[in-house]
């Protein structure tokens, strides 16, 4: 079963994320607040994808993306804000989110894409790959999808890993935004080239020695970025 956590508190709004779910070949969970939701994900563990509403009667979705994370978990969380501001989103990337959606939603069928995009990044590990890459400082365990440094575990999400096997398979080659963007998120989505730069910004506080002159992933200028190791 592929379980997909909504939490929504607009009734309207939610009842017409879980039935094009359902048609999708989803079971959607519903929740209509903060303490639903956690409940839900206490009792199923095996939720693979939630969608958080911001604005919620006794928490924000902010908070439940930073809880989430903060418990370890790697699943899938896509922001649904309805209000369009950058620092929504931002907000949003930073607590840990993988994606976000704007309301009132354009189509629901890029919303039920960016769902499949993201549960097929997040469950399709039928066939783990094996082995592991070692560069510099760094030990990429691609079965275990894991990131150590100097030996010390770096907690990710699937998007930064994403990102960070995608800079170790092709060491010292600068990447387009356009590139990672595609590889990461997959060749159809239609997303903001930021969510790039938000997430590169998010890794470099995890890896690198010092984020303000960041020597693992630089900059090249009015492109992309480059891995250093
Ligand atoms: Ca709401």
């Amino acid at each position: 079963m592929k379980k997909v956590l909504v939490l929504e508190d607009e009734v309207g709004i939610r009842s017409f994320l879980v039935i094009n779910l359902k048609r999708s070949g989803y079971e959607p969970l519903e929740a209509g607040t903060g303490a639903e939701a956690f409940e839900l994900l206490r009792l199923n563990p095996d939720i693979k994808v939630a969608l958080l509403d911001v604005m919620l009667p006794d928490t924000d979705g902010f908070e439940v993306c930073r809880r989430i994370r903060a418990s370890g978990s790697k699943m899938g969380i896509i922001m649904l804000t309805a209000r369009t501001q950058e620092m929504d989103k931002v907000t949003g990337l930073m607590t840990g989110a993988d994606d976000y959606v704007t309301k009132p939603l354009a189509s629901i069928a890029e919303l039920t894409a960016r769902v499949d995009a993201l549960y097929r990044r997040v469950g399709g590990d039928d066939m783990p790959e094996t082995g592991e890459v070692v560069r510099g400082p760094f030990r990429l365990n691609t079965r275990n999808r894991t990131l150590e440094k100097n030996g010390e575990r770096i907690r990710l999400t699937q998007v930064e890993y994403a990102i960070v096997k995608l800079f170790m398979d092709n060491p010292g080659k600068a990447l387009s935004r356009e590139e990672i963007l595609a590889s990461v998120w997959g060749p159809d989505y239609d997303g903001d080239l930021k969510i790039v730069d938000v997430n590169i910004r998010r890794l470099r506080i995890k890896v690198e020695d010092d984020p303000q002159t960041p020597s693992c992933i630089t900059t090249v200028w009015g492109f992309g970025y480059k891995w250093g190791f």
